[in-house]
């Protein structure tokens, strides 16, 4: 052999190493196209099963939607829900947080990492003004949220990936929520231990104004914070004709919703927005009686966490000041609601680029503006990291899509595959990445 290689030319030494390094650098690029096959074909498997799905995920939207019920009263379709997650080999627990289901996906991984899928469930009390086959056949309420797909959503991504657990390398608990339009539900099935050994949450809104086949991903606030606000303001009666020897309780409060609306301009911080709607009124007897009492009743808005914190006594100066200055007693009532979504970075990128990688890069936004909307996953959020996609369900073809909570809202049903494939996958690479870490 060295006789051989002895009768080569000189040159054939630089030769031989430009071959090992050409060899070394196939294996190279054999092995990591290998790994990113393995991964690839994942994403392929998950599009696959989601589409052979897409008629019974439909057929369950529909279901859904033509049975809407109220916050807290979920009970059919709770009972539904239970039933598919059953059928797909998923561990269910019912009755979380009153009406709530947790199906749980447990696979074969030793990575002790869970991740949450939380969707939720109930229906609003707004009668259907859509003329589908398929609208609410309850009197007065109507998915107008569209919880329905939410949950259709959670149904199939569950579905997807019980199919592939043994490969899933972590473990899945799909919350199903109750009670989200009164912003409890989220609270009572953590109460019921809904939260327990869970590392991360991701979470799904439909949104009519990115067309169905988008999602939209933010980094940071996506939802503000809402808080009740209730003012009462007690005066003293008297003859309409004669205000003099009264105190005007009417009039005070509307110096008093005057004087709120124009300090939120002159001092809160235009960066940092305050948004404060009284949306109720109740006070007076008759046309010629000076009212004695009214009862302001509102809602509170903020992005920030300080400037939340500073807003109860903020409020109660002004109605303070305005009261003292006409001499009418009052109290303020302000009962902290649900925190702002603050998405997590890692796992705002994670559903980003899994989104990206399964639909291309131009049917994925950065949300550039949060929403004076609120959400409570955000209470989820209090305890571990998470992240909450809004899902495009407009009609591309339509000039109008109609908003959240109106009568005739409708959503472009080709969106349901949408967010099952992005959630699925996105826990995919969850589990991939806690995997590596372990
Ligand atoms: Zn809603
Ligand atoms: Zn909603």
């Amino acid at each position: 052999m060295e006789e051989y290689l002895s009768l080569l030319p000189p040159a054939s030494s630089l030769t031989y190493a430009c071959i090992a390094k050409a060899f070394c650098l196939l294996t190279v690029l054999y092995h990591g196209k290998k790994a990113y096959g393995l991964i690839e074909s994942m994403l392929t498997r998950i599009k696959d099963l989601a589409a052979k799905l897409a008629p019974r995920l439909i057929e369950i939207r529909r279901h859904i939607h033509s049975h809407p019920e109220l916050s807290g009263q979920e009970y059919q379709t709770a009972a539904f829900v239970a039933g598919v997650l059953s059928s797909s080999g998923l561990h269910v627990q019912e009755g979380v947080g009153k009406t709530g289901v947790i199906g749980e996906l447990q696979g074969t991984s030793q990575n002790e990492r869970l991740l949450a899928i939380r969707t939720d469930m109930d229906a609003l009390p707004i009668q259907e003004g859509t003329n589908l086959e398929y609208a609410s056949r309850a009197e007065g309420i109507m998915h107008a949220c569209g919880h329905d797909v939410h949950t259709t959503v959670g149904l199939g991504t569950a579905m997807v990936l019980s199919q592939v657990a043994e490969e899933l390398g972590g473990k899945v608990r799909f919350l199903f929520q109750p009670a989200e339009e009164i912003a409890q539900g989220a609270s009572w099935m953590m109460k019921d231990g809904a939260m327990e050994n869970v590392s991360a949450v991701l979470g799904v809104h439909v949104f009519p104004s990115i067309p169905a086949g988008s999602i939209g991903v933010r980094y940071g606030a996506l939802t503000a914070a809402a808080d009740d606000l209730e003012i009462l303001i007690m005066g003293e009666s008297g003859h309409g004709a004669r205000p003099h020897e009264a105190i005007d309780a009417i009039w005070i409060a509307s110096q008093v919703i005057t004087a709120m609306q124009q300090a939120i301009s002159r001092t809160q911080n235009p960066l940092r927005p305050v948004v404060l709607s009284i949306g109720k009124i109740n006070g007076g007897r008759a046309p010629n009686v000076i009212a004695d009492k009214v009862q302001l009743l509102g809602t509170v808005r903020s992005l920030h966490p300080e400037t939340r914190a500073h807003l109860p006594n903020w409020i109660e100066n002004i109605v303070a000041n305005v009261c003292n200055t006409y001499g009418a007693k009052y109290q303020v009532n302000y009962r902290q609601g649900v925190p702002s979504v603050q998405n997590d970075y890692v796992l705002t990128q994670l559903l980003q680029s899994a989104a990206e990688e399964a639909w291309s890069s131009d049917r994925v936004q950065v949300l550039p503006e949060p929403s004076l909307g609120a959400e409570d996953f955000s209470m989820y959020l209090e305890h571990v990291p998470g992240s909450m996609f809004r899902l495009g369900v407009g009609y591309k073809e339509r000039i109008i899509n109609y908003p959240l909570h109106h009568p005739q809202f409708e959503v472009d049903e080709s969106a349901i595959i949408t967010g099952v494939v992005t959630m699925a996958y996105a826990a995919y690479k969850y589990c991939q990445q806690c995997q590596q870490n372990f």
